[in-house]
């Protein structure tokens, strides 16, 4: 069946199914060309549903979170890209907090912390949704998302809903290990404290981000992992990277790790700032650094 006949495949599909959507203004970094299909089911079973038809199609399928971890090529994705911004209700269970992996992490931060569960606060400060800090294990020095994790309802790629334990993930330094599974919920067990402890270490390290990244400017947060032992905004520093400029790309004056877009950015200057960045690392330290964001569409 030709791509074309995706909306009449997806007739069943509760939510909406839009063409040719740019990408660019959904990013954290404000860069990219447009998706061939854009999905936004209206709940699990929906997404389940989209899931499924893609695979049968053989129509390419991305899920996009908050893009706060994706670089999309210039020239956009051909396919469908599945955004999960419906399923973005928060349950509570005593200690268990149940969140749709379209809920954003600061509003779920801000909910725990209300009803004093502690334990969310570690990943302060992360412009993730919650299917794609489960995705990454997205973490600070602090700790990781799957650290308080206990099970996730998933649609596996072949289009079946599953719910997992923990257990059944290898989740390492910035990979949850999902293997192409969809996150739809995700659920946490936290540990009562008092609202205004939690307050507290949330706001210094709110404190200590501000102070030491570009927190308010475009960006992907790292661009590169940490290499084992030494820190990638280390490394790039002292290879006298600062503030090197690739087009309206910029590597951070703030923190080295960060390339800054001053909102003429493309993605090929990302990618060629990139590739410099890695050569003088190499040339200076034989360390060769790799990449902790997605790329899309190269
Ligand atoms: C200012 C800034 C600060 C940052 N600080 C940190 C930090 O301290 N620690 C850290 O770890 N990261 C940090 N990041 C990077 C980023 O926030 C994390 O990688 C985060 O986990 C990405 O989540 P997202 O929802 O934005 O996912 P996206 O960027 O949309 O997607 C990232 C990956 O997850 C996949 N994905 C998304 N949703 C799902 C889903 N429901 N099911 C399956 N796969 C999915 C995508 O396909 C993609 O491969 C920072 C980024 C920025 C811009």
């Amino acid at each position: 069946m030709p791509v074309s006949d995706l909306r009449v495949a997806l007739r069943g599909m509760r939510g909406a199914v839009r063409e040719h959507v740019d990408l660019g203004p959904l990013m954290h970094l404000r860069i990219g060309g447009p998706a061939d299909w854009f999905l936004e089911p209206y709940a699990e079973e929906d997404a389940a549903l989209a899931v499924r038809v893609c695979r049968e199609l053989d129509v390419p399928l991305r899920i996009l979170g908050g893009g706060s971890n994706i670089v999309v090529a210039d020239a956009g994705v051909r396919g469908a890209v599945l955004h999960l911004g419906n399923l973005n209700r928060i349950v509570r269970d005593g200690n268990r907090i149940t969140a749709g992996a379209g809920v954003t992490l600061p509003s779920l931060l801000r909910a725990t912390k209300e009803v004093g569960l502690a334990g969310l606060e570690k990943l302060t400060g992360i412009p993730a949704q919650v299917g794609g800090a489960v995705a990454m294990n997205a973490g600070t020095r602090d700790g990781e998302t799957f650290e308080h994790l206990v099970s996730l309802t998933l649609v596996e790629p072949e289009g079946r809903l599953e719910v997992r334990g923990k257990d059944q993930f290898r989740a390492v330094y910035r990979d949850g290990g999902l293997r192409d599974a969809v996150v739809l919920q995700a659920s946490f067990e936290l540990t009562p404290d008092d609202p205004k402890a939690i307050f507290e270490r949330f706001s210094a390290s709110l404190k200590r981000r501000n102070a030491t990244q570009p927190v308010s400017q475009r960006s992907v947060g790292c661009v590169f992992r940490n290499p084992a032992g030494d820190a990638a905004g280390r490394l790039i520093e002292a290879a006298g990277c600062k503030t090197l400029r690739s087009g309206g790309i910029e590597v951070s004056g703030q923190h080295a790790n960060y390339f800054v877009n001053d909102g003429r950015g493309s993605a090929a200057e990302f990618v060629g700032l990139m590739a410099e960045v890695k050569k003088r690392v190499h040339d200076k330290f034989g360390i060769d650094l790799e990449p902790e964001v997605k790329f899309w569409g190269f």
